[in-house]
């Protein structure tokens, strides 16, 4: 067993951590008070070549391994998780399901841009009556006359209106439930895609989640992913990586919000002593390190058994469920150890206090994490 890094990985997470510091942090929070999406950000982000993060250097991208990626993903959700998560919706769906199930001819039409950057990515499973029961989904894909006419609609997708491509499950066989389900590559601009307007949201402000509408959407059929019938199966695939890294996600908020903890404690007086010297206090920090370095673990090793080629949707929702559940408890600890400091705007632990919810929501809940972990031990099928 080793748990050293390799240099490639260390310095990876070093160029992340360095970008985390200088440009998000406090320079996010006008965006998030303004409800904006940080384009300007979010391009530096792209000429560090984490858009490209999972796309393979043949298609312009970085190609890192899942660790690498898990510690990049880390590094950015501690210093902001509406950024954090505008590069892992990018990333760990949109370009990930083009990568694994992607066509020769769809790879290179689609993936350099995706991992310039020049566009970003969107991936739609949820629908306004389907979320963790995905394979309810009814959004309709009929071939007609060689093109597909998508009718439906997507709910609460991550990139969905500053995004330009994006890959969309649609039922092409009514009676077959997950295995009438296909997957599609489309673009903005396609007649009849559009976008609605971005939600309002308890947390990450600064991202952009809106609707995906189709309305007699015109997809030709040499975008369809793969072969009919596969797409639910590729949505669960690419969501074994995708919960991996938002486990990382969830392992960055909450060491954000133990950094802001740390912090204050160590500027606050009560009693003519800092708050780090109070033992009760002292003990909170310790639980919180000891559980966010648990959480951490659980994450590298789900990405490392992806590494090695391994099943690691256990691993992974095994990580995913701890890390998020973690990130909530750090988060409303750290609120806590601000006292009313910790409720008011001014202080950068609100903001993570209401972006780490996402992180028991998105990507299955954690009900529906329990539910993987304990059908496996339970040997359900
Ligand atoms: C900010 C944000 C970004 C998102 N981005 C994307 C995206 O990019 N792409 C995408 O496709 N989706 C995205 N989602 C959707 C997200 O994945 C779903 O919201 C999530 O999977 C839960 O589905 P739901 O909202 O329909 O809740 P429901 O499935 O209706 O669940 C409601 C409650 O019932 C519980 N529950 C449901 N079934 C069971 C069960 N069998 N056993 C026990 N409890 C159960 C759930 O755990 C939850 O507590 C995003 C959501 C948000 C809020």
């Amino acid at each position: 067993m080793d748990f050293e890094l390799t240099p490639e990985q260390k310095d990876i997470r070093d160029v992340a951590r360095q970008f985390a510091d200088g440009e998000l942090g406090d320079k996010i929070a006008p965006y998030d008070e303004r409800h904006e999406f940080p384009r300007e950000i979010v391009r530096k982000v792209g000429e560090l070549g984490f858009l490209g993060a999972l796309v393979p250097a043949e298609y312009g991208g970085a190609g890192l391994d899942c660790v690498s990626y898990a510690l990049v993903v880390e590094e950015l959700n501690r210093g902001d998780a509406s950024v954090g998560i505008t590069m892992w919706a990018h990333n760990s769906l949109c370009a990930s399901h083009i990568v694994m199930f992607g066509s020769p001819a769809q790879k290179v039409k689609y993936l350099p841009p995706l991992a310039r950057g020049e566009v970003l990515g969107a991936w739609g499973l949820t629908e306004p009556g389907s979320g963790s029961d995905a394979a309810a989904l009814r959004t309709r894909a009929e071939l007609r006359d060689g093109v597909w006419m998508l009718n439906g609609s997507k709910a609460f997708i991550t990139n969905a209106s500053v995004g330009g491509t994006a890959v969309v499950m649609a039922r092409t066989d009514a009676e077959k439930s997950s295995r009438g389900i296909s997957a599609f590559v489309l673009e903005k601009g396609m007649p009849g895609f559009s976008a609605g307007r971005p939600y309002r949201k308890l947390g990450l402000h600064a991202s952009d989640t809106a609707e995906l509408i189709f309305e007699d959407a015109r997809v030709p059929a040499e975008n369809l992913l793969g072969q009919r019938g596969e797409g639910f199966g590729q949505a669960m695939r690419v969501l074994e990586g995708g919960r991996i890294a938002m486990a990382a996600m969830a392992v960055g908020i909450a060491q954000a919000a133990l950094d802001q903890a740390v912090k204050y404690m160590n500027q606050r007086t009560a009693f003519g002593r800092t708050l780090a010297e109070f033992n009760g206090l002292q003990a909170i920090v310790a639980d919180l390190a000891t559980e966010i370095e648990v959480a951490r673990l659980l994450t590298l090793r789900a990405a490392w058994l992806k590494d090695m080629g391994r099943p690691a949707m256990h691993a992974a929702a095994m990580a995913k469920l701890f890390a998020s559940e973690t990130a909530m408890k750090a988060a409303t600890k750290a609120v806590q150890l601000h006292g009313g400091a910790g409720y008011i705007t001014e202080f950068p632990v609100e903001r993570i206090f209401r972006d780490a919810k996402i992180t028991e929501i998105g990507e299955g809940t954690s009900e529906i994490q329990r539910w993987v972990i304990a059908r496996e031990i339970l040997q359900l099928t």
